[in-house]
């Protein structure tokens, strides 16, 4: 009851600011459908970075936040924290290159018939002497160096695509790890800028048939520094024939043969190659509101968080699992429903003018569904310190609370209660009045903000309530969120955030409580392996290191393969890699596609 009566006085405090002339406050679930109805309108634009209408939804959530007493956390007053998201690359037009010699003639191909630029191409113009460089691998143990003995600095290298002996057991690497680590276009465009070459120029090795180009998109991650393009075969033969005197296939039956390099100058041989390659900058900001703390905790910060981004109007890469819509996705229940809770939480702190403890940070983040963006831009630029943080509370999906069939009484998952000595208990003795069926998971990392905060040594607590048919759809819209779901897990809320923010002493953080992928008890069926990069702006997730024995090496997985596709989900990061991990069973097979070298396998893989 204390708690309703603490939002009936802050709404009885605020409630002309939401209904304009009516004198009875609006019941609490009754205004987070007006938030949420908002936030999941057609003007807010599914609230993808980029649109104009989730610049409408930050504007609504800081109006909301200053209406409830709150005040911005940027230096100067404001409310927005601006950072910037990168798009897709994109190939602009102009992509040119041309051919000469030896002789004068001069040859320009054409796009998408004679040659394609490749995804992870930098942007510029090179002209420059051709040189010949086998499959551009450099590896140092045992020793294979497909540059020894060649000057490429400021030239245009010609490369074979993979490696010599490519999917023969003997070949010149270690093992085939090594092998797919040096035949990865990424490794090879990376070793041509490292040897000072001033572009590259790929071709398909024999075991393509047709010798197709690759989509422009077909080979993504983090940009090159050189321009980068493949060509068919026959030019580099014609290259080859007229200044080596032996022809493409040639040249690589004698590598194979003795794996002695062949790498050589193309006398007279001179080659353009230029790329415009554009990663747009796509400006977007969380909101943070701040109320200041109250007597001798003041200077600690309790951080209540909830992204309010989402996929926008869908398509290829950007995470929907719709897969071919153009379409509003609404993300009512993502996030919409747990923006609206720390809304509603801004107006209980914000209207209770005795509140004595911790400064409480309300942030609505961006940049989420691209990965983790926002929170770890604010964990990065903190505007509090970190180190008297004690606690994040994150709120991702919290609009469709359903009873449990045995018990009757509502799920609700809460994620964290590992990542403090006091959680556990805390969570227990708070919902023995809330009466949640709560399923508890210690790890701090999980597929949403708090991940960035706990990585930190910020002690988490996560609320989610499970996913659904709707998730990263059109069609998860407001009509099937549960309000009164939501009114409960607001009060669950408070109280939780009323007990951070003046507990002593202050939560113990404990490390090392869930790695995603080797992690305590984590619910989601596991791969074992660790992420090679938490953040990089390609799609998918990238595999660091297969765990030995695990699920992922038992199906063939192998390090540096980035996941694609789960069951047939696309996979945009790791947000969406954990929550289609978590529609899978233990012990029962599911396909997944990974990327390796620019091509996509799928394998079965045995989730445990
Ligand atoms: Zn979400
Ligand atoms: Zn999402």
């Amino acid at each position: 009851m204390a708690i309703l009566r603490r939002s009936f006085v802050a709404a009885l405090l605020l409630g002309c600011s939401f209904v304009r002339g009516d004198t009875t406050p609006k019941p609490v679930a009754a205004r987070m459908r007006a938030d949420l109805t908002f936030l999941a309108s057609d003007a807010c634009e599914g609230r993808g970075p980029g649109t104009a209408g989730i610049d409408k939804a930050a504007d609504y959530i800081a109006a909301a936040l200053r209406t409830a007493g709150l005040h911005g956390a940027m230096p100067d007053g404001s409310f927005f924290q601006p950072f910037i998201v990168r798009g897709s690359p994109s190939l602009e037009p102009g992509a040119e290159v041309s051919l000469t010699g030896p002789g004068d003639d001069v040859k320009r191909l054409a796009l998408k018939d004679d040659f394609q630029i490749i995804g992870l191409s930098g942007s510029g113009t090179a002209t420059a002497p051709v040189v010949f460089a086998g499959y551009g691998i450099t590896c140092p143990e045992p020793s294979y160096d497909d540059y020894h003995g060649i000057d490429v600095s400021g030239k245009v290298v010609l490369l074979i695509r993979r490696a010599p002996r490519y999917g023969d057991k003997d070949h010149p690497f270690a093992d085939d790890q090594t092998m797919q680590q040096h035949a990865a276009l990424q490794t090879k465009i990376a070793n041509a800028a490292k040897h000072k070459a001033a572009a590259v120029l790929l071709v398909n090795d024999a075991s393509e048939k047709d010798d197709p180009l690759m989509e422009f998109g077909y080979a993504s991650g983090a940009a090159g520094s050189i321009p980068a393009a493949q060509i068919k075969r026959t030019f580099a033969d014609a290259l080859l024939k007229s200044t080596v005197g032996k022809s493409l296939a040639e040249i690589e039956q004698a590598i194979a043969k003795d794996l002695t390099p062949a790498g050589a100058a193309l006398r007279g041989c001179t080659a353009t190659v230029s790329a415009t390659v554009e990663r747009k900058k796509i400006p977007v900001k969380n909101v943070v509101g701040v109320l200041d703390g109250v007597g001798p905790l003041a200077d600690e910060t309790v951080v209540i968080g909830a992204h309010y981004d989402h996929l926008g109007y869908g398509g290829t890469g950007s995470g929907s699992l719709a897969a071919g819509t153009k379409a509003i996705h609404h993300g009512a229940d993502d996030n919409g429903s747990g923006t609206t809770t720390i809304i509603e939480l801004a107006r209980r702190f914000g209207g209770d003018k005795s509140r004595v403890g911790r400064r409480l940070v309300f942030i609505a983040f961006s940049g989420e569904e691209m990965g983790l963006l926002g929170s770890k831009h604010y964990v990065d630029h903190p505007l509090y310190p970190l180190d008297s943080t004690v606690a994040m509370v994150n709120l991702d999906m919290v609009g469709r609370l359903a009873p449990d069939p045995n018990t009757g009484k509502g799920k609700l998952e809460v994620g964290g209660t590992g990542s403090a000595k006091q959680f556990d208990a805390l969570i227990d003795r708070l919902n023995g009045t809330a009466g949640f069926e709560v399923k508890k998971n210690k790890a701090g990392v999980g597929p949403s903000d708090h991940t960035s905060f706990y990585l930190k040594g910020v002690p988490v607590f996560f609320l989610f309530t499970g996913l659904h048919r709707q998730y990263h759809k059109p069609t998860d819209t407001v009509d099937l969120i549960n309000f009164q779901g939501m009114e409960q897990i607001a009060d669950l809320a408070e109280t939780l955030v009323r007990h951070l923010s003046t507990d002593t002493p202050r939560p113990e953080y404990v490390k090392g409580q869930g790695s995603l992928f080797t992690g305590g008890r984590m619910s989601v069926p596991r791969l074992g392996f660790m992420p090679g990069n938490y953040d990089d702006d390609a799609d998918g997730v990238l595999i660091g290191s297969v765990t030995k024995g695990g699920p992922a090496d038992k199906g063939g997985v192998k390090d540096n393969d980035r996941i694609i596709a789960v069951a047939g989900e696309p996979i945009k990061n790791m947000t969406t890699y954990m929550l289609a991990m978590g529609k899978q069973k233990k012990n029962q097979p599911c396909e997944i596609t990974v990327v390796r070298d620019g091509k996509q396998l799928k394998l079965t893989v045995t989730p445990e």
